[in-house]
C-alpha cells in the first residue's frame, strides 16, 4: 500500500511533466473507484491549465485553472494498489489503466488493479479545498513546523490507546502508516503497546524528530525511482527501504541480535525488538 513517502515521490515524479501544461482531454475508462469519478470530469478539465501540485496526507493534489476561469483541485488517492505514470501519446492503455489525462506531449495515466483509490474534483467556488470532507479530518502534516514533541505530548496525554495505534489513527499526525509506525517506535526504543498517556515529554520529542527523519529518508530513497514514472509498466512509485523490524519476524535485531517479534494490534501486524523496546512496565520495575 502506498504510504505518504510513495505519494510524495509520485508527486515529484509526475509534476515536472504536467505542471504549466494544458489538459487536452480526459478519458475515464472505469469510473467505479472507491468513490465514483465525477461524471463531468472530462468536460470540466477540457483545456484546463495545471498550475501546480501539492499533497495533503496521502492525497496528491493537482491544482487546475479551468478554461472558464474557475479553478479547482483534483484530489487523487492511490488506495491500496494505485499508481500514476507518464505515458507517451501512442502508448495503448493496459488492463486497470482507468483514467488518462491527455496533454500535448504525454499522458498522465492512473492505474489501479484493486480500485480502492479515488479521484475527486473540488471546485474552489464550493469552498477552500482544505475544508473538503476528505481532507478536513486529517491530522497535522509531519513536516509542518507545528508538529513537535509538545504537539504529540498534548495529543497523547488523554489517550489510553497504545502509541502504535495512536500513530496509525491519523489524528496526531498524518502519514505514519503501519510500516513507519513500527520502524519509528524501534528507533525511539518505545514498546508498541505503551499507552499514549504514559509517554514522557522526552519520548514525544524524540518521536516527532524521528518521524520527520524517517519519512524524509524514505522520500529521498524514492527519489532514485523518479525516472520510473515515465514510460514504465505501471509498477512505479513503490520502493522498499531497509527495514529494522518491519516484516522481519524471527530475524536478528540489527542492534542487539535478539529475534524480532510480531504481534497484532488493532488487526494490524506490529513488529518490534523485545530487547531494544522493553515494555514500559519493565522500565518502571
Ligand atoms: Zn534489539
Amino acid at each position: 500500500m502506498p504510504e505518504l513517502p510513495e505519494v510524495e515521490v509520485a508527486r515529484l515524479g509526475i509534476s515536472p511533466h504536467i505542471t504549466h501544461k494544458t489538459v487536452r482531454s480526459v478519458e475515464v475508462r472505469n469510473p467505479s473507484l472507491r468513490w465514483p469519478v465525477e461524471p463531468k470530469l472530462a468536460k470540466i478539465l477540457h483545456n484546463a491549465l495545471i498550475t501546480h501540485t501539492s499533497r495533503r496526507g496521502k492525497y496528491l493534489l493537482v491544482h487546475c485553472l479551468c478554461h472558464d476561469g474557475a479553478s479547482g483541485v483534483l484530489m487523487i488517492h492511490l488506495g491500496m494498489s494505485g499508481s500514476l505514470r507518464i505515458a507517451s501519446l501512442d502508448a495503448a492503455p493496459q488492463k486497470h489503466d482507468h483514467i488518462d489525462w491527455v496533454f500535448d506531449d504525454c499522458v498522465l495515466r492512473y492505474h489501479d488493479p484493486r480500485r480502492f483509490g479515488s479521484v475527486h474534483w473540488h471546485d474552489v467556488r464550493d469552498g477552500d479545498y482544505l475544508q473538503h470532507p476528505r481532507l478536513i479530518q486529517l491530522g497535522i502534516e509531519p513536516f509542518d513546523a507545528l508538529f513537535t514533541g509538545a504537539h504529540l505530548l498534548a495529543r497523547c496525554r488523554t489517550r489510553k490507546m497504545s502509541i502504535k495505534q495512536g500513530l496509525l489513527s491519523g489524528d496526531m499526525v498524518v502519514g505514519v502508516g503501519n510500516i513507519y509506525a513500527c520502524e519509528v517506535l524501534f528507533r525511539c526504543k518505545i514498546h508498541p503497546e505503551t499507552a499514549c498517556a504514559d509517554l514522557t515529554r522526552a519520548q514525544c520529542e524524540q518521536l516527532a524528530v524521528q518521524i520527520k527523519h524517517l519519512l524524509q529518508e524514505a522520500i529521498a530513497q524514492g527519489g532514485s525511482t523518479l525516472k520510473d514514472f515515465v514510460n514504465s509498466d505501471g509498477a512505479s512509485g513503490y520502493f522498499q527501504m531497509h527495514y529494522n523490524v518491519y516484516g522481519r519476524t524471527g530475524a536478528p535485531c540489527h542492534a542487539c541480535a535478539a529475534p524480532i517479534m510480531r504481534m497484532v494490534q488493532g488487526q494490524r501486524a506490529t513488529f518490534f525488538c523485545p530487547v531494544c523496546q522493553p515494555a514500559s512496565k519493565a522500565i518502571h520495575a
